[in-house]
């Protein structure tokens, strides 16, 4: 089937689905211009950090609590370079789908909160949210437009503790709540299953489409590449999010 074909197919199915469920990653947010963590390392001219670190290891759990000054200023090059990104198209049609009546969950690989700021409102940001900062000790969190006003590290002004974005870093363990919504969300019986701009790599990404496949679910792949569940999709568009998902909305119209 050639790609305006799968597209014509694709969204005959999206509009009548019920139930979608949108698995996202780097890839998606690439169109706004965003890296991501193994990008960023990809800034550095050498293997290691000036520190005489990888990036995943400057980036660790371990890091943090050792050394939260080097976690923190790899983390703030990190946001200064997703502070001013926007939603893209493609976040911008899955949250449209939405307002059009779908319901729309989307799980993402991304800490950038771009699907939020495109109006989505059912997300699971399994690795946490970059802007969302909680102190390592008390209850004490917010949520920040930039780091630029912090002071590095950030100290906690309740109890003086350490504090820290919610994201996950290298080393850590998945936030056990977002991964029940998974389930829950799953269990619901999702009547298509996308997978946007991930390598699905990691097996908590992979796994939902297989699941999908297994249970004859509709499952659609958009990556310009070949990942682990290629074979599994029901459709593969070898396309970019932005572009593939404005397609699919001219065709829902
Ligand atoms: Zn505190």
């Amino acid at each position: 089937m050639d790609t305006a074909a799968t597209l014509d197919a694709v969204a005959e199915e999206l509009a009548e689905a019920r139930r979608v469920l949108f698995i996202t990653g780097a890839g998606i947010s690439a169109d706004s211009g965003l890296p991501t963590y193994r990008g960023v390392g990809g800034l550095y001219e050498e293997d290691l950090t000036a520190e005489g670190f990888s990036i995943e290891e400057a980036l660790s759990g371990p890091m943090l609590h050792q050394h939260p000054q080097i976690t923190w200023k790899y983390l703030a090059q990190i946001e200064r370079t997703c502070r001013d990104a926007r939603p893209n198209r493609a976040h911008q049609v899955i949250a449209d789908l939405e307002r059009r009546g779908t319901a729309v969950t989307v799980f993402t690989q991304n800490i950038d909160g771009l699907h939020r700021q495109a109006g989505s409102s059912d997300v699971i940001e399994i690795h946490g949210r970059l802007h969302h900062l909680h102190c390592t000790r008390c209850s004490y969190e917010v949520e920040v437009d930039s780091f630029s006003d912090l002071e590095l590290p950030p100290a906690c002004p309740r109890c003086n503790a350490l504090v820290r974005p919610r994201v996950v870093l290298f080393g850590e363990s998945l936030p056990q709540m977002e991964m029940e919504q998974l389930l829950r969300t799953l269990d619901a019986g999702p009547d298509m299953v996308f997978s946007i701009g991930t390598s699905s790599l990691f097996p908590y990404v992979a796994e939902p489409v297989l699941w999908a496949s297994e249970q004859g679910i509709t499952t659609v792949e958009i990556n310009p590449g070949t990942t682990p569940v290629s074979p599994f999709a029901d459709h593969h568009i070898t396309q970019g999010a932005a572009a593939t998902l404005e397609a699919l909305w001219q065709r829902l119209r």
